[in-house]
């Protein structure tokens, strides 16, 4: 096996544990731990690990409380491990309290249902297991808490929402979305049995699960869901105005707050979460022409194929105003009659200098963000307009299959992801980023096989960085990364089975079609 062969890689969102680190991991530690022992050459093993990841994956936010590891035991350097550690056979499961100083090889799960539901429901009564003395310091209380503490809320003004799921004793939904609400602020979630008849008819609920929020403001009321299942109730919360993830200490850097505080002067724009909104799309674009291309000096070889195909795809797809899609069309002539191998940037500069000057055509004068607007400048804007844009281009190129007739790429359901494929990998100024997206490229770009999947496949993508980015540095505390769309924007593309979130593919790529169709761009501030 190579790195390729391997079961785990460090885009999982679990810790791989080596004979290095596994003992200072996990003795002591603020959290409890559950780890997968495994080993890469059984089939078991390798048949579980799409289960296990989905697994992790789902429980990430619970990371304060409760976290996943994997050791390889078919790894050498970890024979001696597995063997103090009385590892037989594979997979073995093992938990592992918070804070245990003793010398402690873990309590081992046996259960035949390894299912991600069971082992989620499992994680929560491991929790449940600690002391008071020894419970996890980031965990919230998991009790259902009483009716005098509930009744207590009412009316009462506060710097925070506190919502309230009422469940049945069987029910672990209540856990969970405590569990999942962990690492945000401005919100507290308590559980309640509907046991509790007095406060039921109080708050007027007849069946459960049910939620109930009480607003900073004293008020209350149900909570509106549109299915009553975890990942609704969980995402409600998180979408909140007030309530967002905890940043991590290490970025509350006095430099970041100073530069929060600078924009907060800057007038914030309202704007709607479910419109796509044209200036963000031509900010992009003047950014890409005027300041990421600038940092080439002359375009050759790769680099200007790149640029060409880029210039095609948008000059044919880009569903923007007339004036600036003429502009495009004109770059476009202009590069494919002009029979250089080298070309300065400073020419397409003048081009599209003179060609705005002449006719009047124009791109945004200058940079400004709506839907892409970020808390701070260092956030958001350019990178959101770019995700935008080769969104609405792969609805483009589905709804008009034919838009790319007579270009060196007609035909090809690949077109509009590849080009951005390697506009990401040529010129985007983040490297890492394009390191990444090159790397889920080679994995499966090559299974797309029609201009809808090349839809999905993006979106699909989109939400991988979403996911792998949730509570980094770059997360706008005031836009949570979540996988999207959010049930507020589209409940039908949201199902629960097994216990575990599935996405309604048709729903989904439905919805994409509707949200960046032409129809749904809106041209508030463009002048
Ligand atoms: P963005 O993620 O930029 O999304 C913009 C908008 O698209 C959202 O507001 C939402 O309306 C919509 N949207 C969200 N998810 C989806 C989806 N799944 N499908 C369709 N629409 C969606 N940053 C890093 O720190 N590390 C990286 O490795 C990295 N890789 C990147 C790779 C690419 C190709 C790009 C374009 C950007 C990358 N970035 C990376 C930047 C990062 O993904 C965000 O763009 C940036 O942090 C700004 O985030 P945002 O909150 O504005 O939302």
């Amino acid at each position: 096996h190579g790195q390729a062969g391997r079961l785990y890689t460090e885009e999982d969102p679990l810790v791989i544990l080596t004979s290095d680190t596994l003992k200072q991991t996990l003795f002591n530690s603020s959290t409890a731990w559950l780890v997968q022992f495994y080993s890469s050459w059984c089939g078991h093993c390798i048949q579980y690990s799409p289960t296990w990841k989905a697994l992790a994956g789902d429980v990430k936010d619970w990371s304060q409380a409760i976290r996943i590891g994997v050791l390889d035991c078919a790894h050498e350097k970890n024979f001696d491990i597995c063997k103090e550690f009385s590892i037989h056979f594979y997979p073995t499961f093992r938990y592992f309290k918070a804070h245990s100083t003793t010398f402690d090889i873990g309590k081992t799960y046996r259960g035949a249902d390894r299912e991600i539901q069971t082992v989620r429901q499992l994680m929560v009564n491991f929790l449940q297991n600690h002391t008071r003395r020894d419970w996890p310091a980031g965990c919230p209380p998991l009790e259902p808490a009483r009716t005098e503490n509930i009744q207590s809320l009412i009316g009462l003004k506060s710097d925070h929402y506190t919502a309230v799921i009422i469940e049945d004793e069987e029910s672990y939904i209540g856990r969970e979305v405590i569990l999942d609400l962990m690492p945000y602020e401005g919100v507290v979630v308590k559980r309640i049995l509907n046991s509790e008849k007095v406060l039921m008819e109080k708050l007027g609920i007849t069946t459960a699960p049910a939620a109930y929020l009480f607003y900073p403001n004293g008020t209350h009321a149900g909570m509106d869901v549109q299915k009553r299942i975890r990942f609704f109730f969980s995402s409600f919360l998180k979408l909140l105005p007030g309530v967002h993830r905890k940043q991590p200490s290490s970025v509350q850097q006095p430099e970041q707050a100073a530069i929060k505080d600078q924009s907060k002067s800057e007038l914030f724009k309202e704007f709607d979460k479910s419109k796509v909104y044209m200036v963000d799309l031509e900010s992009g674009l003047h950014y890409l022409l005027r300041v990421e291309l600038a940092t080439h000096k002359t375009l050759e070889g790769v680099e200007l194929k790149t640029f060409k195909d880029f210039v095609t795809v948008v000059a044919k797809l880009f569903p923007g105003r007339q004036s600036v899609v003429k502009l495009l069309e004109t770059l476009l002539e202009w590069l494919i009659s002009l029979p250089l191998e080298k070309i300065p940037y400073e020419a397409i500069l003048d081009l599209a200098n003179n060609k705005m000057r002449i006719s009047g055509l124009h791109l945004s004068e200058r940079v400004q963000w709506l839907g892409c607007q970020g808390s701070s400048v260092a956030l958001r804007g350019y990178p959101c307009s770019l995700w935008t844009l080769f969104h609405v281009l792969t609805v483009q190129a589905a709804s008009r299959p034919d838009a790319l007739a007579n270009t060196a790429l007609e035909d090809d359901p690949l077109a509009v992801l590849q080009t951005m494929r390697q506009y990401i990998g040529t010129f985007f100024g983040c490297r890492e980023c394009g390191k990444h997206f090159e790397e889920m490229a080679q994995e499966s770009i090559s299974q797309v096989k029609s201009l809808d999947e090349a839809v999905l496949w993006l979106w699909r993508k989109h939400n991988q960085v979403n996911a792998r980015l949730a509570g980094s540095m770059s997360e706008d505390p005031m836009f949570p990364k979540t996988q999207w769309p959010t049930p507020d924007l589209c409940p039908t593309c949201h199902e629960e089975q097994d216990g575990l979130h599935v996405w309604n593919e048709d729903m989904v790529l439905a919805f994409l079609k509707k949200h960046y169709s032409a129809a749904n761009i809106s041209p508030k501030y463009t002048s």
